[in-house]
């Protein structure tokens, strides 16, 4: 197979904003796609059929193979719904993207443990879910393809996100061992931080700002790390308004103390630690 000719790719969330560009572009391009999407607010809350199916009879109208699920993928079982959806319709899955999202912003101080577990249960146990059901049969084929929605706020940090940051890095520390764990078998798992305009982010940044990230413009770097051709795993790439660009992580040159230091001589020390001038790409030395 060459592209994503073939393939068949789970999308969750893909009954609006990016994921519904995701679903689009893949089947145009000849995947079968499984639209996932609970149908609900943007906060989570409710539940419905309408929005995964409009993009299936978007899909199937334009002469695309595409099959709804409705399960939400913040249990083990709407996981496994969702691969078994693939394999009903199809007979196979390829590729995963975890895209499914929903946002509880507050500040921290005022952040209930409800509002905490509600974004980690979608986005990071959500991907585990899907991830996990598809992944044996990703194993046993000699072939799988995952892509995470992370997000800048994951990176850098966003007030009244603090939730959804951690749940977003933590999708990169999921990438990162399943990159190592998959190589072998042709699993490949990548991450993208999108900047678009959704329903999303639409009180999140200025209308004129929003104006220049459509969602389409993320698209075509999802669907190149869903091809047979890609060969990048571990990677996170950050995505919007035409621009595409690689965030890795650098590390100081540093300083080595032959001796366990005083606390003091870590402090007077301090500026060359932290100093990132001559910063490297960072390796892991320890484990
Ligand atoms: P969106 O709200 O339009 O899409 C999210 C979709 O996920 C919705 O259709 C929603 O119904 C669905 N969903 C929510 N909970 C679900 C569940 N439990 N099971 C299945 N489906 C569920 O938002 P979007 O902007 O298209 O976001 C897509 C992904 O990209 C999210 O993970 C988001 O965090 C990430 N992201 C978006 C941006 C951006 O600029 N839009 C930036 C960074 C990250």
């Amino acid at each position: 197979m060459a592209g994503v000719q073939d393939r068949v790719i789970a999308v969750t969330g893909a009954g609006g904003g990016l994921g519904r560009e995701y679903a689009l572009l893949l089947a145009r391009s000849g995947a079968k796609v499984v639209v996932n999407d609970l149908g609900g607010a943007r906060d989570g809350s409710g539940s419905g059929t309408t929005m995964a199916d409009a993009v299936v009879t978007e899909i199937t109208e334009a002469g695309g193979q595409a099959v709804a699920n409705y399960d939400s993928v913040a249990s083990e079982e709407g996981g496994a719904s969702v691969v078994r959806a693939a394999f009903d319709a199809f007979g196979r899955i390829d590729g995963v993207v975890s895209n499914a999202g929903i946002l509880r912003d507050v500040a921290f101080h005022k952040m209930t443990a409800e509002q905490w577990d509600a974004v980690l249960q979608v986005h990071l146990h959500g991907t585990y879910h899907v991830v996990r059901a598809a992944w044996p049969h990703f194993r046993e084929q000699g072939h799988g393809r995952v892509v995470v929605a992370t997000s800048n706020t994951g990176l850098y940090g966003n007030f009244g996100q603090a939730n959804y940051g951690a749940a977003k890095l933590g999708m990169v520390g999921l990438i990162n061992t399943l990159a190592i764990e998959g190589r072998k078998y042709n699993i490949l798992a990548n991450a993208v931080a999108p900047q678009a305009a959704t329903r999303m982010t639409e009180d999140v940044a200025p209308a004129e700002l929003l104006a220049k990230l459509p969602a389409a413009h993320v698209a075509p770097v999802v669907g190149h790390l869903l091809t047979d051709e890609c060969a990048d795993s571990g990677t996170v790439v950050v995505v919007g308004g035409g621009l595409c660009t690689r965030v890795q992580l650098f590390e100081s040159t540093g300083v080595t103390f032959a001796e366990v230091p005083t606390i003091e001589q870590v402090g007077e020390r301090w500026a060359e630690i932290v100093d990132m001038n001559g910063a490297v790409p960072a390796i892991n030395r320890v484990g």
